[in-house]
C-alpha cells in the first residue's frame, strides 16, 4: 500500500511524468500544490485546461498556435519566399527573439532517428513539400539542431527540396555542435543564420 492517500499519490504520480522531474521533486510539487489556497490550486490546473483546449498545431506551419493559420502564417509583414524549417515550437521562440528572421517557419515535431525507428513519414515533412510546391517558395533554410540526427535531417530535406529548383541553406556551424538551437543565446544564433550557406 502507498503511504499516500490515493489522490495525493495520483498528484505525484502525474507530476512525475513530467520532463527533468524525478521522484523527489514530484513529490515537493505535490505537497506544493496542496498547500496551495484552493483557487490557486484550481487557476493552476485551469491554466492546463484551457492552454490544452485553445492551441493546436497551425495547418500550415504546424507551429503551436491559438488561431489557424497561425500570426505568422498570417501576417502581411512576413517575407513568404523564405521557410525556416525547425524541429519544434521552442525553435520557432528562439529564431523569433533574435528579431533579425522576416520568413516564415517550418516545424517539423521531430527529426529523422533511424536509431529510434522515427523515419520522414513520422515527422511533419509531406507538408513542407506540399508547401514548397505551391510556389512562392524561393529560399528554404534547414535550421535543425547541429547533431547527428538534425544533419541527417537536414541532408535528406535538400535532397528533396534543391531538385524543386528552390535554394537550399543550412545555418553555420556557430552552434556548438550537439547544441539546442533553443538554447542558444541570441548573437550566436543570429550569426548562424546571417552566415548560412547553400548545400
Ligand atoms: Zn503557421
Amino acid at each position: 500500500m502507498s503511504m499516500y492517500a490515493a489522490p495525493v499519490a495520483k498528484l505525484i504520480d502525474e507530476f512525475e511524468k513530467l520532463p527533468g522531474i524525478g521522484h523527489k521533486t514530484a513529490q515537493r510539487l505535490a505537497f506544493y500544490i496542496l498547500n496551495m489556497p484552493e483557487d490557486k490550486a484550481i487557476e493552476f490546473a485551469n491554466a492546463i485546461i484551457d492552454a490544452k483546449k485553445k492551441i493546436h498545431y497551425c495547418s500550415v506551419c504546424g507551429d503551436l498556435t491559438d488561431t489557424d493559420p497561425c500570426r505568422v502564417c498570417s501576417s502581411q509583414n512576413r517575407d513568404r519566399s523564405v521557410i525556416c524549417v525547425v524541429e519544434s515550437p521552442r525553435d520557432v521562440i528562439a529564431m523569433e527573439r533574435i528579431r533579425e528572421f522576416k520568413g516564415l517557419y517550418h516545424v517539423l515535431h521531430g527529426v529523422i532517428s533511424p536509431l529510434e525507428g522515427i523515419g520522414p513519414e513520422d515527422i511533419n515533412m509531406k507538408s513542407l513539400i506540399k508547401r514548397i510546391g505551391e510556389g512562392e517558395t524561393r529560399e528554404v533554410i534547414l535550421a535543425t539542431n547541429p547533431d547527428v540526427e538534425g544533419e541527417a535531417t537536414a541532408m535528406y530535406l535538400a535532397k528533396l527540396i534543391k531538385p524543386m529548383g528552390i535554394k537550399t541553406t543550412r545555418i553555420a556551424h556557430g552552434l556548438p555542435v550537439g547544441g539546442d538551437l533553443e538554447y542558444a543565446d541570441e548573437v550566436t544564433l543570429a550569426k548562424s543564420l546571417e552566415g548560412r550557406r547553400e548545400i
